[in-house]
C-alpha cells in the first residue's frame, strides 16, 4: 500500500511512523525546509532557538508511545512559579510535587490558604481522571475562568497565578480557553515533569523522523493540489511532478487543509511572540517567571539555560520571553519593551537582544465545547484521511494522537 502525508509536523511524523512499522509505503511531503512544523529550533551563534517557547509534559500520554525521552535528555523545569507584580515578587509552588518549597509556598502571599485547599482538591480530581487528550475529559464544559469561578477560586490567585500561568500556556489570557484544557494540562502539571531536550524541542521531531527510512521525507516539496478520479483522493501535485497513491493524508495546519482539501476545519488563531536575550543577572533559577500585571508587555519568562545548560554558550545564559501581542511592534521596540519589564523586576539585569519570532499562528483557539465540533480523521472523500493537532487538540500529544488515529484509519480503510 502507497500513502502520501502532507506535512512533516508531529501529526505528519507519527502516521508516517506508524504506517511505516505496519509496512506501508509511505512518502512525507513537507512545504519547508525541514522537519516539525511548529516544533523546531534553530541555532544561532551558539544559541539554541525554539521558534517559539514552549514545553513537554512527560506524562503526555500518547507522546510516550513514540518517543524516547531518555534520549531526549529532557531537563526540567522547577514546579510552581515566580510571580511578579511591579516591584514585588512571591514565590508559588506546588507542595505536592515540590515538599521541599512547602512552608514558602504556604507563606506566599500570592494565593491564599483556602485558594491553595481548592487547588490541592482540583489536583487530586484532575490526576483521577482518565483520558488521553483534553478533548475526551467527560463533563460539562465552560471557559477555564468560569470553572475557575465556580470552584471557588478568588480573583486574586486567577489574576496572579492563573491568568499569566495558564494565559502562557493558552495563549490566552482571558482564560477563555475551554476548561477541558485546563483540567488535562492541570493533570500532566500533577503527574509528570514539565521539561525540555536538552538540546532543543526540535529534537521531539528529529527524534520522529529519525524512525522513517532515509527519503521518506521530502522537504522544500509543497502540494499544491490534491488529485482525484472522479470523488476519489488518489495523489498529489508538487510543483515539479504528480504522484499517485492510494491513501493521502492531509497532516497540515488547519488553514492548509481548509484551502487544500476544502476540509472544515477550525477558524482563528492564537499567537505568541517570543523574544530571545543573552542575560545577565536575572537570578530567577529554574522556574518560569510570570508577570501579574494585566497591563504588562511580557506574559511570561525564563532563564531557559538554567533548566537546559546547553540552550546557551558556556558561561552565557538564554532569556526567553514571551508576550500575547505586538506583533506588529518593530524590532527595536519588541526589545525595548522586553528589557522594560524584565528589569524592573531584576534591576541587575543586562539583556542583549538576541531574536525575535512573531507566531501569529502557534494554536487553533478552543473556547469551550470546541473539541466535539471538531473533524473527524475519516473524511466523506475517499481517498483522503485527515491528521493535524485541529482534530484532537493544540498541543504536542493531541498532533501526535492524530498522526497515529489517522494511520489506523488509512490501514483500516
Ligand atoms: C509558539 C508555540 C508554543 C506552543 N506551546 C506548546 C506547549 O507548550 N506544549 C504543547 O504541547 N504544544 C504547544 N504548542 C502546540 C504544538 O506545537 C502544536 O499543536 C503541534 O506542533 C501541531 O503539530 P501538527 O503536526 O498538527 O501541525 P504543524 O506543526 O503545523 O505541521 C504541519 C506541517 O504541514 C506543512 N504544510 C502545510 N501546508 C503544506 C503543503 N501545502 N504542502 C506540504 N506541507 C505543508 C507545514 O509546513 C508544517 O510542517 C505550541 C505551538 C507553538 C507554535
Amino acid at each position: 500500500m502507497k500513502v502520501i502525508v502532507v506535512g512533516a509536523g508531529l501529526a505528519g511524523l507519527t502516521c508516517a511512523k506508524v504506517l511505516v512499522e505496519r509496512g506501508a509505503e509511505v512518502v512525507v511531503f513537507e512545504a519547508s525546509d525541514g522537519v516539525g512544523g511548529r516544533v523546531r529550533t534553530d541555532e544561532a551563534s551558539g544559541f539554541l532557538l525554539d521558534r517559539g517557547f514552549q514545553v513537554y509534559f512527560t506524562a503526555y500520554p500518547v507522546s510516550k508511545r513514540h518517543l524516547d525521552h531518555d534520549a531526549l535528555d529532557l531537563k526540567p523545569f522547577d514546579p510552581g512559579a515566580i510571580i511578579r507584580r511591579e516591584r514585588e515578587s512571591s514565590v508559588l509552588s506546588d507542595p505536592v510535587r515540590d515538599p521541599k518549597a512547602l512552608v514558602p509556598s504556604l507563606l506566599s502571599d500570592a494565593a491564599t490558604f483556602p485558594d491553595k485547599l481548592r487547588t490541592l482538591r482540583l489536583v487530586a480530581s484532575s490526576v483521577s481522571e482518565k483520558a488521553e487528550t483534553a478533548g475526551e475529559l467527560d463533563g460539562a464544559d465552560s471557559s477555564s475562568l468560569e470553572f475557575l469561578r465556580s470552584n471557588g477560586f478568588s480573583e486574586r490567585i486567577i489574576g496572579d497565578f492563573y491568568k499569566p500561568f495558564y494565559g502562557g500556556i493558552f495563549l490566552d489570557r482571558s482564560l477563555s480557553t475551554s476548561s477541558r484544557v485546563l483540567r488535562f494540562t492541570l493533570k500532566m502539571l500533577s503527574t509528570g515533569k514539565t521539561a525540555v531536550p536538552a538540546r532543543g524541542i526540535g529534537e521531539i521531531s528529529k527524534q520522529l523522523a529519525s524512525h522513517l527510512p532515509p527519503d521518506v521525507v521530502r522537504t522544500e516539496s509543497p502540494v499544491s493540489r490534491l488529485l482525484r478520479a472522479g470523488e476519489r483522493v488518489v495523489g498529489v501535485e508538487t510543483p515539479y511532478e504528480q504522484h499517485e497513491a492510494d491513501a493521502v493524508v492531509m497532516a497540515t495546519d488547519a488553514p492548509a487543509a481548509r484551502n487544500l482539501a476544502g476540509q472544515a476545519a477550525p477558524e482563528g488563531s492564537v499567537g505568541q511572540l517570543c523574544v530571545y536575550y543573552a542575560a545577565e543577572g536575572v537570578r530567577s533559577g529554574k522556574k518560569i517567571v510570570l508577570n501579574a500585571e494585566d497591563g504588562g508587555f511580557v506574559n511570561n519568562a525564563v532563564q531557559i539555560s538554567t533548566v537546559a545548560p546547553l540552550y546557551a554558550p558556556r558561561g552565557q545564559h538564554l532569556l526567553s520571553v514571551v508576550a500575547l501581542g505586538g506583533f506588529d511592534l518593530s524590532d527595536e521596540e519588541v526589545y525595548r519593551r522586553g528589557v522594560a519589564d524584565v528589569t524592573g523586576w531584576y534591576p541587575q539585569a543586562d539583556l542583549t537582544p538576541l531574536a525575535i519570532y512573531r507566531i501569529p499562528y502557534a494554536q487553533f483557539p478552543q473556547p469551550p465545547g470546541v473539541h466535539e465540533e471538531l473533524p473527524e480523521n475519516r473524511t466523506s472523500t475517499p481517498g483522503l484521511v485527515l491528521a493535524g493537532d485541529y482534530t484532537e487538540d493544540s498541543s504536542i500529544n493531541g498532533s501526535m494522537l492524530s498522526g497515529e488515529k489517522a494511520a489506523g484509519e488509512v490501514m483500516r480503510a
